[in-house]
């Protein structure tokens, strides 16, 4: 299933993905799908990130070469970090950044949007916590990360995390080609099979730690050839089998 979470008369709505249409839930599809009778074309629905997130747990070093790229080595574990729910963007939405930010990064991320509360889950059963698979951008203003010497301010400003079109169960995690486009042109290109940490262990080393609500985020970190984006600029996170997730710079 591929689900949506889409504007119906200005208030937020989940849907199901079939065909051009979108199917309407009455409620998040967390549990139970509750269809409510609506059908709508797709395109004409003002898509929004298909989570609700209480916290988005990302993954900071999870592909080598990209640990290479900035310098370090590869962690012998997973080295998190939290963005704050006010990065949450929309497909299609405007990424902008304050006038004194001076390099503003895309990262083109897997994302995991979680179905149920989840602490200490195990590998084996880590699939069930799973809503869904999406596309994200962990956009980092990357000279304020390396100035600030820590992550929160560079990673955590407004609208730094689009995320979408949807989430979907239609794929799995292991083998995903990942692929970052800039104004049209391929930037990043990468493959979950080059995790360092695959997505089961990653569930569960992180609900080990804390627990994760339905519609939490888990962004499972960027393939190499992370790059600086300027206004104007159109940045797309394409995941085969998921979709693309489209945004402007402005
Ligand atoms: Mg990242």
């Amino acid at each position: 299933m591929k689900y949506v979470r889409f504007e119906r008369n200005g208030v937020p709505c989940w849907g199901v993905v079939k065909g051009e249409d979108v199917l309407t839930l009455s409620r998040p599809p967390y549990e139970a799908l509750d269809y409510d009778g609506g059908r709508l074309p797709l395109c004409q629905c003002r898509l929004l990130a298909p989570c609700e997130p209480s916290k988005i747990v990302c993954v900071g070093k999870n592909y080598a070469e990209h640990a290479k790229e900035m310098g370090a080595e590869p962690p012998g574990f997973p080295v998190l970090f939290l963005k704050g729910v006010n990065t949450l963007n929309r497909p299609e939405g405007a990424i902008h950044a304050p006038d004194f930010v001076e390099q503003l990064d895309y990262e083109g991320e897997l994302g995991i949007v979680i179905r149920r509360r989840a602490k200490c889950v195990k590998v084996k059963d880590f699939s069930d916590y799973v809503l869904g698979y999406t596309c994200l951008n962990d956009v980092t203003a990357r000279d304020v990360q390396r100035h600030d010497g820590q992550w929160t301010r560079g990673k955590s400003m407004d609208g730094f995390c689009p995320i979408g079109p949807w989430a979907t169960d239609e794929v799995e995690s292991d083998a995903l080609k990942l692929v970052t486009r800039l104004n049209g042109k391929i930037v990043q290109q990468g493959d979950t099979a080059d995790f360092i940490t695959a997505v089961p262990q990653l569930l569960e080393f992180i609900s080990a730690s804390m627990t994760l609500e339905p519609g939490d985020v888990i962004a499972t970190g960027t393939p190499a050839g992370v790059g600086p984006m300027i206004p104007g600029d159109v940045v797309e996170v394409e995941i085969e089998g998921i979709g693309i997730l489209k945004n402007q710079v402005i």
